[in-house]
């Protein structure tokens, strides 16, 4: 039988208090099984619920020992080295068992030597911490006063938690419309102290700000190894991982690899009545042999799913909100079972895709301030799938792969006129020959997304110039809505909020 394919845990409220308290409970976009936990150590106790896939037991998103507990959800990438400085005895251990047995040795530190996808809380003595992966892939929200810890991977879940009765922490992002609610910084661990409410922040893991000269075949290789390991450990042996598929280079390098160290993978692609790129996904899994579908939403369905969008990603950047939307569509509309879901999602940070031109300087400033700016926007938080039950994970965010793109020097991203030039020469061979060469589509341009929304904002009688404003302004108020306010996204109607923010604009301009 194949191993558990998906985390034991994709989420988790918990609460720490010196002692006693209830499991707390809340209602989250992530869909799964609630399952409670109390563990009362010898200096604190820690209550939590986990929500995991059904029929997926949380066992080993939790591990415990007199004075110390971890909960994990999410996933740890680097295993194999982690039970290596640890020794053999560990080697069957799940992952919070593992993180465990790290605190032991490396105190606080330990969470240096992760590459995962997670958020984790640890209750040890009268501490508690809490730790986000490299990237804050998996968003971690906390609100702490004198005597009580509540730490959740969904702010939405906070609301009657917080209020501002702790001190402010200068090291993390409030969160706009929850008081007393902050946001953990990417690779980090805040470390409070349960008695007074008052936290330090260590960081974790930083962008690497030198650039590494490297030949080009060297690089080449250095890529190719790099997104190899990193999607190999994100298979689980003996089950078959989905890949969604654009056909563009990054996520048809997702599928050709996954394919290879899987043996065989499902793909999927979505399109709406505007806009699709069938063809260019349909050569992709033609020429790997996929199990392919193809799925469209049509654009009204696709503008009906912001509130989902907005209330599964936490974001207020109206542009991030753009690039989701149509992958909730996406995963809204894969039914069945739970799956491990691989994307390509991510590539065009550290290799600055996006830029569309030839001059050095422009590229690498892109990249440093991608790079820097990263975190709260949630854009690979696990949510976006979670909240139709599946798990996603995104190689080119892996921590080696990520080390290893961002550092390469300007020259090795752009070269002979090609965008992600390194990416695209590791993955020839794997891919047929048009699609090493296609140029760069995003999901929101693929999808027809953006100009879908600009539309239904234009139809309204917003001045084209002030698009964006109105785009913001919707996403701020859809914010406000499902997450402070906790509202259903099924029960708030996207044409309305455009409608009154339509109206609030006029008025305004009159
Ligand atoms: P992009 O903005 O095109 O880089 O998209 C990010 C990731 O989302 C891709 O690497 C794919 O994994 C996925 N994706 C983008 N467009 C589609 C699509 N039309 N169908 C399925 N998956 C997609
Ligand atoms: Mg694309």
């Amino acid at each position: 039988m194949a191993s558990q394919d998906l985390p034991a845990a994709f989420g988790f409220l918990a609460s720490a208090r010196p002692s006693g308290g209830g499991i707390p409970q809340a209602a989250f976009a992530t869909r799964g099984t609630h399952t409670g936990v109390g563990l009362g150590l010898r200096s604190q106790t820690l209550n939590a619920t986990l929500v995991h896939a059904p029929g997926t037991p949380p066992d080993s998103a939790q591990a415990r020992d007199a004075d110390t507990a971890v909960l994990i959800a999410g996933e740890i990438y680097n295993r194999d080295d982690l039970y290596s400085v640890l020794g053999p005895k560990t080697e069957q251990a799940g992952d919070a068992q593992l993180l465990l047995d790290l605190l032991h040795c490396y105190g606080l530190h330990a969470f240096r030597l992760v590459n995962g996808r997670f958020a984790a809380v640890v209750s040890t003595g009268r501490q508690v911490l809490l730790a986000t992966d490299h990237a804050g892939s998996v968003p971690l929200y906390v609100c702490a006063g004198p005597g009580e810890v509540t730490a959740s991977t969904e702010a939405k879940t906070l609301t009657g938690h917080g209020g501002p009765r702790g001190f402010p922490f200068a090291d993390a992002r409030r969160v706009r419309g929850l008081p007393g609610v902050y946001q953990v910084p990417a690779g980090a661990v805040m470390e409070i102290d349960l008695d007074t409410g008052t936290a330090g922040t260590h960081r974790t893991w930083t962008p690497p700000l030198a650039r590494r000269i490297m030949d080009e075949n060297e690089a080449v290789d250095a890529v190719r190894a790099a997104l190899d390991r990193a999607v190999g450990a994100r298979i689980t042996p003996g089950s078959t991982p989905l890949v969604v598929l654009s056909g563009g280079i990054d996520s048809s390098g997702v599928a050709a690899l996954a394919h290879r160290s899987a043996g065989t993978i499902d793909s999927l692609s979505m399109g709406t009545d505007v806009s699709d790129e069938f063809v260019q996904a349909r050569a992709v899994a033609g020429h790997l042999g996929s199990r392919h579908r193809e799925i469209t939403v049509p654009t009204a369905d696709l503008l009906r799913q912001l509130p989902y969008a907005v209330w599964a990603s936490e974001s207020e950047d109206p542009q991030i909100i753009e690039y989701l939307l149509p992958l909730v569509a996406l995963y809204r509309a894969l039914d069945g079972p739970a799956r491990r879901v691989l994307t390509g999602y991510g590539a065009d940070i550290p290799l600055a895709g996006m830029h569309r031109e030839d001059r050095l300087p422009n590229l690498d400033t892109a990249v440093a301030y991608d790079m820097a700016t990263y975190d709260g926007l949630n854009e690979m938080s696990p949510v976006l799938s979670a909240v139709s039950g599946h798990w996603s994970t995104h190689p080119y965010w892996d921590r080696d792969v990520l080390d290893l793109l961002v550092s390469l020097e300007a020259g090795l991203k752009r070269r002979y006129g090609r965008d992600k030039w390194v990416l695209r020469a590791a993955m020839a061979g794997l891919l047929p020959d048009e699609t090493v060469r296609r140029p760069k589509l995003g999901v929101h341009e693929g999808s027809g997304t953006t100009s879908s929304f600009s539309l239904l904002l234009l139809e309204q009688g917003v001045a084209e110039q002030a698009v964006d404003a109105a785009k913001r302004q919707v996403v701020r108020e859809l914010f406000d809505r499902t997450v402070v306010a906790g509202e259903d996204p099924g029960e708030v109607s996207t044409a309305d909020v455009v409608r009154s923010v339509a109206d609030r604009l006029e008025r305004g301009a009159a």
